[in-house]
């Protein structure tokens, strides 16, 4: 393998970056094993040795040889694409980790990790007042962050930028206003119409784990996932993928015992993501342009691979045979009733459990009440009440309990403000990409055959392999010649349901 990286500066930044790069490694195996493997008090020592990692690997990241380096490699003219990115990529790790400085990195860890002690408890035991304090708290530090890190129009901008690159908050809100203005009435019309059921026998049926998973597993098969060779299927309490490196990559899934259609079509969407790692040009390996370049464009391939390929007619009448051989109640049911029960729409306060329609309004609403925290002095007073009439504006139904409002998500405990908006993006954009995917391919014909080659092939030549060379935007101009626009998803809603 030729390398892609000719400058003498920027080859000696990336043979001092391998340091980061085995840290970030370590990190990664560290953190998979605590989901997966680790028995529950080895905590404390874990989130000791991880929190150590992160010091050092920053600490190799903001020696002052290595920004030097780095600053000598942004004046030079004549870099490649590859050589340009190694420059953005690092240029903006060392910005955002300049930013804040140790205090206030300090406080943040010790505040965020008793606060999702005290979230835990609060949400056991329905108490908001036993979360409050510490809201308030987080909204503080998040605004402080903003303020260290800087911004031109508002804060939400700085926080916003920390997950998808290049996005402003003007433009979150332009996507949102459309999809409001659009969306509602068609949830309304899909209500009426009653194409798509609001709930479906399958859903109570139980199953057995080892059952389902070789349901899982040779779903993955089909889709040609390296299974033992590149990566694994494991089991977690909350669904994810992790790459140690392009060779190593894992998902994981759970299994309810009931309600199978959660445990394929997570499984699924973890291989959307997994996909987008395995994909990409072998030549970034160590370096930092591997990786996918946004938290938006990464939920796009899972949303694809979820929403457009798994609640297919098509992918059902794949599927069909081995749920058959698998699951002994499905000789009660039909091809079609697999597909119905993939597509349910039925507004629910539950954000991670609700269907593709309901979902970006469960991210507005979050969106709307995070700014609001952040630009309009709000307290963690006044927010449940904000939540529920956020939710009756949007889906007609008003949470009774706090654990079913306000308190169902760890992300702010976790101190994450401005993280939500990315899942809206990933969706509007697989929508987005599928029509153009169909310019070229036979998307449904493919699907039925189980014939995921020239799929995968798209999205690779398009996504997948760039890495993080090209910022997400220019990614997105590159890949189909347009910004991110909401009309596609509009148009896929309204294709499927009504
Ligand atoms: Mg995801």
């Amino acid at each position: 393998m030729e390398s892609v990286f000719q400058n003498e500066t920027v080859r000696e930044i990336l043979m001092r970056y391998r340091r980061i790069w085995a840290i970030g490694h370590a990190q990664s195996v560290l953190g998979w094993d605590m989901e997966v493997n680790m028995p529950r008090e080895g905590i404390l020592e874990r989130s000791v040795a991880q929190g150590e990692l992160s010091v050092l690997s920053q600490e190799f990241l903001l020696k002052p040889e290595f920004i030097e380096l780095v600053e000598k490699a942004k004046g030079i003219e004549d870099l490649n694409e590859y050589e340009r990115g190694v420059v953005r990529v690092l240029d903006r790790n060392i910005r955002i980790s300049r930013s804040f400085p140790p205090e206030f990195l300090r406080e943040m860890s010790e505040v965020t990790s008793q606060a999702t002690k005290a979230w835990e408890e609060a949400k056991r035991s329905d108490d908001y007042s036993k979360f409050e304090p510490w809201l308030d708290r987080i909204i503080d530090l998040a605004k402080r962050a903003a303020d260290y890190l800087g911004y031109e129009d508002e804060p939400y901008d700085a926080l916003l930028d920390l997950f998808e690159e290049g996005l402003r908050t003007k433009e979150v809100e332009r996507m949102f206003d459309k999809l409001e203005k659009e969306l509602k009435p068609l949830l309304e019309k899909i209500m009426e119409e009653g194409k798509v059921p609001q709930s479906h026998p399958l859903e109570k049926e139980t199953y057995e784990q080892a059952q389902m998973e070789k349901v899982n597993r040779w779903i993955l098969e089909k889709f040609g996932f390296p299974l033992g060779v590149r990566s694994r299927l494991d089991v977690s309490a909350h669904p994810f993928t992790t790459e140690f490196g392009i060779r190593d990559v894992r998902i994981t899934t759970r299994y309810e015992g009931y309600d199978f259609r959660m445990t394929v079509l997570s499984t699924v969407h973890e291989f959307g993501h997994a996909l987008y790692e395995l994909q990409q040009d072998e030549r970034f390996m160590f370096s930092p342009i591997v990786g996918g370049v946004s938290l938006g464009i990464h939920e796009s391939q899972s949303r694809f691979w979820e929403n457009i390929v798994g609640r297919s007619r098509e992918f059902a009448g794949l599927i069909y045979p081995t749920l058959r051989e698998n699951l002994p109640f499905m000789s009660k049911y039909t091809p079609e009733d697999v597909y119905l029960y993939f597509n349910m729409v039925r507004p629910d306060f539950i954000r991670t459990e609700a269907d593709v329609v309901t979902y970006n309004f469960h991210i507005l609403l979050r969106f709307k009440l995070e700014r609001m925290m952040l630009n309009e002095g709000v307290k963690a007073r006044d927010l449940p009440e904000l939540w529920n009439d956020e939710m009756e504006n949007l889906l007609g139904i008003r949470p009774k309990t706090y654990r079913e409002g306000i308190l169902q998500d760890i992300h702010w405990a976790h101190g994450t403000v401005g993280y939500f908006p990315t899942y809206s993006i990933g969706t509007l954009l697989s929508a987005q990409l599928y029509y153009h995917m169909k310019r070229d391919l036979n998307v449904e014909e493919l699907i039925s055959e189980g014939n995921f080659g020239p799929i995968k092939d798209w999205l690779r030549e398009r996504i997948h392999r760039h890495g993080s060379i090209y910022p997400p935007k220019e990614l997105l101009q590159r890949a189909i010649g347009e910004e991110l626009n909401p009309d596609y998803f509009i148009r896929w809603v309204k294709e499927r349901y009504l």
